[in-house]
């Protein structure tokens, strides 16, 4: 596996591990789940109302048309994988969705990741050469004095390079848009529900101060899980033999990925720009291959949270260590955590008082 300067990133695994016994305290102990249960696949760009192409232009392709066929492999091959996995897709047809209609499809859908199918580019690099002299005449002095003169003036040929930007690179949500995503959590908050929530702590009330708490967490989650599953799609690209740009967070934020309620990535698959790619990016072995990898990512994703949730699944005993570890409010974020902690377990005692 790829070590990833990204990792820096991340959200000390803390948050998970509370989780591990916020779960753990039920009683009776709960039987498996499956890990995932709907993926929203989402082909970039399409056409536009007025007849446009909305993502980017190669030499020949559209950025649009390559989506949507990347898209539909990665369905079938859901399909194929996991029958039992429900896959809702954002854009179906050539036509272009709005980027809110496909946040509220994938958020209606209760969706567990949101796939993000994009094809990337690179402006070409303008270049320019001397292709011979021209002779110039002007003059110099006035009157009597004026005297003409000739000079040589360089003729340029201007042309434009393509870019030799290559690879494949994922993008997770900007850390600096988690309150943006924490925000979408607590508005989709059927979701929370659906997964016990109002079970185990009550119909609160969103703006509560545990709700907030809750979302947050749940936010940090999602957080790691993206993270966790961009670097796992960019290690199967690297596995195939791609140039790997690695997992990114853009500075002005990619909004669909902070609207989803849910971990979400952004795949670049390659470069359009690129002459060499776009005839891999058009061509079916191409496309094939890219949903390959996105699906042995999908494995590795799928083996990872079930180990999560075996670990969640650990006796008593094993969370009350851990308990104890977390206790010690030596950082900031620790100590929030403990604070979070407290507030679920008075949650809970009141609630079984009402009981
Ligand atoms: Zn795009």
């Amino acid at each position: 596996m790829i070590k990833r300067t990204f990792l820096l990133f991340l959200i000390p695994s803390v948050c998970l591990t509370v989780f591990s016994f916020i779960q753990a305290d039920k009683k009776p102990a709960k039987k498996k789940q499956p890990v995932l249960k709907t993926i929203i696949v989402d082909a970039g760009h399409g056409i536009r109302e007025n007849g446009g192409h909305d993502g980017a232009k190669g030499s020949y392709s559209w950025e649009d048309d390559i989506c949507l066929a990347i898209s539909k492999k990665v369905i079938k091959d859901i399909n194929r994988e996991y029958p039992d996995i429900k896959v809702v897709e954002t854009r179906p047809t050539e036509k272009i969705t709005s980027l809110y209609r496909r946040a509220d499809i994938a958020n209606e859908n209760k969706g567990d990741i949101f796939i993000c199918i994009h094809v990337n580019a690179a402006p070409g690099q303008r270049k320019s050469e001397i292709v011979g002299y021209k002779t110039q005449t002007y003059y110099v002095g006035k009157g009597k004095n004026r005297k003409k003169k000739t000079k040589e003036v360089p003729q340029y040929r201007y042309w434009t390079e393509p870019s030799k930007a290559k690879g494949t690179e994922t993008y997770i949500w900007g850390a600096h848009k988690t309150d943006d995503k924490e925000l979408v959590v607590r508005e989709n908050a059927s979701m929370l529900q659906e997964e016990n929530y109002k079970e185990k702590y009550g119909a609160l009330d969103i703006n509560s101060p545990e709700f907030v708490a809750m979302a947050l967490l749940k936010t940090k989650q999602y957080f790691k899980r993206s993270a966790t599953f961009a670097g796992m799609i960019q290690d199967e690209f690297v596995k195939v033999g791609r140039v790997d740009r690695d997992v990114r967070q853009r500075g002005v934020g990619i909004w669909v990925l902070q609207a989803t309620a849910m971990p979400s990535v952004l795949i670049e698959t390659g470069f359009i720009t690129n002459p060499e790619e776009e005839a891999y990016l058009n061509s079916n072995e191409g496309q094939s291959e890219i949903s390959r990898c996105i699906i042995s990512a999908l494995k590795n994703y799928t083996g990872w949270l079930e180990k999560k949730q075996e670990e969640n699944l650990k006796d008593e005993k094993d969370n009350d260590k851990e308990k104890e570890k977390e206790k010690d409010p030596k950082k900031g974020f620790q100590a929030g955590v403990k604070n979070f902690l407290e507030m679920v377990d008075h949650n809970e005692k009141m609630q079984r008082r009402g009981r």
